[in-house]
């Protein structure tokens, strides 16, 4: 492995290992390693923090650990300590964290596919984990020291009596509360912030990671299973309202991780639309989608739609393609929806997936400049992309060229200057935040 340059190691947290039964120990003559794409880099110790509350800790099986060796200034493979077998640690941050490299291993033949999560590098030092992020969202919507059980609990089997009649509600709480732990979810229950609204069996992507569809041979299972039926235009209503007319900060999303693209639903959804806005005119009415249908966005927007989030992958329209693996639409088209979006002055956010080493490449950020100049949209999110590393990039056969990327946190200051009125950010806004972020959009 190459030499790489000592200066500002010395305060690096230790590399983090696994015993291969979950016992996690710091190993003191090494320290922590990132990685952009397959090439290992040492942090500096400014893009260190500590470990967000919330977030969760994965060993990684059939993988061998790299490690900093200050004493010969170069990275080691760290197969063995003390002689005993260990394995590669990596952090699954809390939500509204930006990850800046990704954990360093190498993969033995043969290696099991990692599950749908991110895989953050994790480092140890003064009784503290580190990881290398930031916190690219002051929001606090989704911090787990927020979420109380007992209460969630308490909400969740009130509303269910309340609205026992209505499936979506069913959903809502036995799926999306009860089974998978959805932060939205539990929001719905507490009457608070953004809700979520699924509709949608279908899509009509297939994309490498998808979290609610994985066929058999992926050989990983999706977190999550798809709703199972489309709400009627009064079930989605009778939920959306509720939420609008009692939450601060309202927002109400269709578009959830347990469900395809809500487009394929859009004729539903116009039908919600129209309901909500006769009953309330609080809150923001939102969509996540993958846009792949112009049209449909076009008929949400006149029935009332306040904002989008269109998921993106990448700006360069093969490698969208490559992980999107749209089956009847182009990312012309997916332009052409956030165009519609902004004619019709409403708010358009990217989702957009951040992969260390790709996404902070010159010709990924040239694709995503033009992108921004053509569709004029108000907002990044920014979301670490949840698959096995090593998957997606075999998935879009993208090339390492680790010697010309900028590095995550020089990313986030390119995309600030060079788009000032640009908001960063991770959650969708609600009317407030939109005011005055940009108040010539929020209606
Ligand atoms: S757009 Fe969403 S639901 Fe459709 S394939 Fe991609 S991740 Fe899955």
């Amino acid at each position: 492995m190459g030499k790489k340059n000592r200066r500002g190691s010395r305060g690096l947290p230790y590399l983090v290992v696994s015993d291969g039964e979950g016992n996690l120990f710091e190993i003191p003559a090494y320290r922590m390693v990132g990685m952009y794409l397959n090439t290992p880099v040492l942090p500096s110790e400014e893009e260190i923090i500590a470990l967000p509350y919330g977030s969760d800790l994965f060993e990684l099986p059939g993988r061998v650990a790299l490690g900093y060796d200050p004493r010969k200034n170069t990275i080691v493979e760290v197969r063995d300590y003390q002689g005993q077998r260990v394995y590669p640690v990596a952090a699954f941050m809390a939500p509204a964290y930006l990850q800046y490299y990704r954990a360093a291993y190498r993969s033995v033949p043969g290696a099991p596919r990692l599950p749908l999560y991110c895989y953050t590098a994790l480092g140890w030092k003064g009784g503290q984990f580190y990881v290398t992020a930031t916190r690219i969202d002051p929001d606090l919507r989704q911090d787990l020291g927020l979420f109380n059980p007992a209460l969630i609990e308490t909400e969740a089997r009130r509303l269910l009596r309340q609205l026992s009649h209505n499936r979506l509600a069913r959903h809502l709480i036995e799926n999306c509360v009860f089974r998978y732990g959805c932060p939205a979810a539990r929001n719905f229950t507490l009457g608070r912030w953004e809700g979520p609204l699924p509709v949608s069996p279908g899509c009509h992507a297939a994309c490498v990671g998808c979290i609610s569809w994985q066929p058999r041979e992926h050989g990983i299972t999706a977190p999550q299973e798809r709703i199972g039926f489309v709400p009627t235009p009064e079930e989605i209503a009778e939920i959306a309202v509720l939420h609008l007319e009692q939450a601060p900060r309202a927002v109400v999303s269709f578009g959830q991780g347990c469900e395809g693209d809500p487009l394929l639903a859009a004729e539903v959804m116009a039908e919600a639309i129209r309901r909500i806005r006769r009953r309330t005119d609080k809150g923001v009415i939102n969509v996540n989608t993958n846009a792949g249908d112009p049209d449909q966005v076009e008929r949400l927007c006149r029935a009332g739609l306040d904002s989008i989030r269109v998921s993106l992958n990448s700006a360069q329209p093969h490698f969208y393609h490559a992980y999107y693996r749209p089956r009847n639409y182009t990312f012309e088209a997916v332009k052409a929806s956030l165009q519609i979006v902004r004619r019709y002055g409403r708010w358009a956010s990217l989702n957009y997936f951040v992969f260390p080493g790709f996404t902070d490449h010159p010709e990924e950020m040239q694709a995503l400049e033009q992108l921004i100049r053509d569709t004029r949209i108000h907002m990044i999110q920014t979301r670490n992309l949840n698959i096995d590393p090593e998957w997606y990039i075999q998935s879009l056969s993208l090339p390492d060229h680790a010697d010309e990327v900028l590095g995550i946190p020089r990313w986030l200051q390119w995309l600030k200057k060079t788009f000032p009125a640009v908001q960063l950010g991770y959650f969708n806004p609600p009317r407030e935040a939109m005011r005055r972020m940009h108040p010539a959009s929020a209606r």
